[in-house]
């Protein structure tokens, strides 16, 4: 309350807070008062406290996501993904990283079983690659669409490696997820509330990348969306954020794992190749991931970056992979993880 409020206004307020089915708890200072209101979130929310006289300021003690929150599943559950050709399932959030590698886009058949080859090769655990390319410009290469969906069936078949792959639109949700292990919202997409509760439906775990002008809190609300539909597999993604910075394609904000370890049970990976948008920025970018904490990470391959379609500047070669799959298990070993 602001300083020196009257008897009269602190029991209007309180008057009030019963009247919600509250329970207002006062506290006098010498020269504050602060009212708690304690009792079921839900009678509190919407209420306009700050057009009461005498409020000063309002402030929230309770997560605003719930399903998301650490504190509703503290044991950290890992978000399980069965393997396309049976065994063990793929565990994010367990000892194991989990490397996600692959080119950006799917570009024609050949690349993509021959880039999923060499992920299988260096020990990767999913494949990755866009048919449909969410492109700054309209007259990009837009992804092969359902012709790359196909392609990617196809090496998922033949290869027996999980395929993550992202959706854009509503109407591509069903498609897509009939034939992703993991489906993925991309930056651009991450506040398409529609999209979200769509993908809460599909019954494919969700990898869901932060938004470039979004918060932690924006990405964990965005989460609540798809839990909310009654998908509890859900993946977090950092991927880089705008700032000032140029020297970067965005500035990977490494602390939001340890922050995202500390308010939600979900699972936390980091892609540095968007996050940086250079590939020899890749490399040391994906070992601090692993050693702040990541479930796992996301890079992008080429084998001829200088002829890719798109992101051929952030593309790893695929033997700059192995030895950065190398590194990473001895990093993983070093905080008591494998990878
Ligand atoms: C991608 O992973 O292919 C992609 C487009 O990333 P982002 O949505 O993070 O830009
Ligand atoms: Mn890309």
């Amino acid at each position: 309350m602001k300083q020196g409020v009257s008897e009269d206004v602190v029991l209007h307020l309180t008057e009030a807070i019963r009247s919600w089915g509250l329970t207002p708890h006062v506290s006098r200072g010498q020269e504050r008062t602060v009212i708690g209101i304690i009792g079921d979130e839900d009678l509190v929310r919407g209420k306009p406290l700050e057009v009461f006289p005498g409020v000063e300021s309002v402030m929230s003690v309770v997560k605003p996501y719930r399903m998301a929150s650490l504190a509703s599943k503290p044991e950290r559950p890992p978000v399980e993904v069965p393997a396309p050709a049976g065994g063990p399932p793929i565990r994010f959030g367990g000892d194991k990283i989990v490397v996600i590698a692959g080119p950006c886009s799917v570009e024609n058949r050949e690349m993509l079983f021959s880039l999923a080859q060499r992920v299988k090769a260096a020990g990767g655990d999913i494949l990755r690659a866009g048919a449909f390319k969410p492109r700054t410009s309209p007259y990009s290469f837009q992804g092969l669409g359902v012709k790359g969906l196909g392609y990617l069936a196809e090496v998922r078949r033949e290869t027996g490696l999980p395929i993550i792959t992202e959706v854009m639109d509503t109407r591509d949700v069903e498609m897509v997820a009939e034939v992703a292990d993991i489906v993925q919202v991309g930056a651009r997409n991450m506040q398409n509330f529609n999209l979200l509760k769509v993908i809460g439906r599909c019954g494919k775990p969700v990898l869901l990348k932060r938004g470039m002008s979004n918060t932690i809190e924006e990405l964990l609300m965005s989460a609540e969306y798809v839990l909310n539909e009654g998908n509890d597999r859900v993946i977090l993604c950092e991927r880089g954020i705008r700032t000032f910075e140029k020297a970067t394609r965005n500035t990977l904000d490494l602390s939001a794992v340890p922050v995202l370890k500390k308010e939600t049970h979900l699972p936390v990976i980091v892609d540095p190749s968007h996050g940086t948008g250079y590939w020899d920025l890749v490399p040391p970018m994906a070992r601090a991931a692993v050693a702040a904490g990541a479930d796992g990470v996301l890079v992008e391959i080429h084998e001829t970056p200088e002829e890719a379609l798109s992101d051929g500047a952030q593309a790893l070669l695929p033997d700059t992979f192995d030895a950065l799959m190398r590194q990473l298990r001895k990093i993983a070993e070093a905080i008591g993880r494998r990878a």
